[in-house]
C-alpha cells in the first residue's frame, strides 16, 4: 500500500504537476519559434535586486491562461507559506489588467508600493505598484517559495518573469531596445528599456552571456539549443559553447524577474 503523502508533500506535488502544464505550453509553443540572435549582441548587464529592488515588478506580469491556472493554484494551496514570508495575498490574485483604459489580459493584481523611496532613479511614468507576490526586498514570493519547497528557483515563477529582459510574446524570442521597445506610447515611454536589466550598459557585456542561464533553461525545457542558435547569428561577437547537460541550479539563484510589459 502506498504511504500517504502529507498534506504540505501532496500540496508541492500539486504545485509541480501544474507548472508541468506550463512547462508542456511552453514546449508547443516555443518549439519552432524563431530566435533574434543580433538582439542578444547588445551590451547589458545583470541587476542587482540590492539596487534595483524588483522595480520591473511595479505592474506585476501578464499570464495566459496555463500561467493563470497554476498561479491561482499555489497562491490558494500555499497561503500560509506566502504568509510566513510576510505576503498577506488577496483572494483574487490575478486579475483584468488595462492599458489605456481597455482591456489588455489578465495578470497578477498590484498593491502600493513606495516605490521611489525604494529606488531614487524609479521612472517618473511606472506607478508606484507592486506585484501581490513581491517582496519588500525585491525578491519574488513564487521563487522563495520554490527554493524552500527545493525545487529549480524558477519552477513556481511566470515564465515572462524568468525571462525578463527576454521576450517570447511578439512570436520571436528577443530583447527589445531602445529602438523598438513595444511598450511606448504617447503618455507612456517605454518598459523594458527603463528597467536596469532591460537597459543598454556599456560597460556590460553581451546579452547572450548576462542572460545564458535563462535561454538554457527555455532551450532545456523547449528542446533546442537556444545559445548555439542564437550564437550562430551573431558574427563577430563572442560565442558561448552550449553546456551538455541541464542545468537546475543557476548561479544566481536570488535574483528576480521582471513583469510583462503592458
Ligand atoms: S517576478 Fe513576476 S510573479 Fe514574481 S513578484 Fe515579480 S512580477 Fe510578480
Amino acid at each position: 500500500m502506498l504511504a500517504r503523502k502529507s498534506a504540505v508533500s501532496w500540496r508541492t506535488w500539486q504545485n509541480r504537476m501544474t507548472f508541468a502544464a506550463i512547462e508542456a505550453h511552453l514546449r508547443q509553443k516555443c518549439a519552432t519559434m524563431p530566435i533574434d540572435g543580433r538582439s542578444f549582441g547588445r551590451r547589458m548587464a545583470r541587476c542587482a535586486l540590492a539596487d534595483c529592488r524588483g522595480m520591473c515588478c511595479y505592474d506585476g506580469v501578464y499570464l495566459d491562461a496555463p500561467h493563470e491556472a497554476a498561479i491561482a493554484v499555489i497562491a490558494q494551496a500555499r497561503r500560509s507559506a506566502f504568509a510566513a514570508m510576510g505576503l498577506d495575498l488577496p483572494d483574487a490574485v490575478v486579475v483584468d489588467g488595462f492599458v489605456g483604459g481597455v482591456l489588455f489580459g489578465r495578470k497578477t493584481a498590484t498593491r502600493p508600493w513606495a516605490a521611489k523611496e525604494a529606488v531614487p532613479d524609479f521612472p517618473e511614468h511606472f506607478n508606484q505598484t507592486s506585484c501581490v507576490f513581491h517582496l519588500d526586498d525585491g525578491r519574488c514570493g513564487l521563487q522563495v517559495l520554490a527554493l524552500r519547497d527545493g525545487v529549480h528557483p524558477w519552477a513556481y515563477k511566470p515564465a515572462p518573469c524568468w525571462l525578463f529582459p527576454i521576450n517570447i510574446h511578439s512570436g520571436v524570442i528577443r530583447i527589445f531596445d531602445e529602438t523598438n521597445d513595444p511598450s511606448r506610447y504617447e503618455a507612456y515611454k517605454g518598459f523594458v528599456t527603463h528597467t536596469r536589466c532591460g537597459q543598454t550598459c556599456a560597460e556590460g557585456k553581451s546579452a547572450i552571456e548576462v542572460f545564458a542561464d535563462e535561454l538554457r533553461y527555455l532551450g532545456d525545457i523547449v528542446g533546442r539549443d537556444l545559445i548555439a542558435e542564437a550564437g550562430a547569428q551573431m558574427e563577430g561577437l563572442p560565442h558561448l559553447a552550449p553546456r551538455p547537460a541541464p542545468q537546475h541550479t543557476p548561479a544566481h539563484p536570488t535574483d528576480n524577474g521582471g513583469g510583462n510589459p503592458p
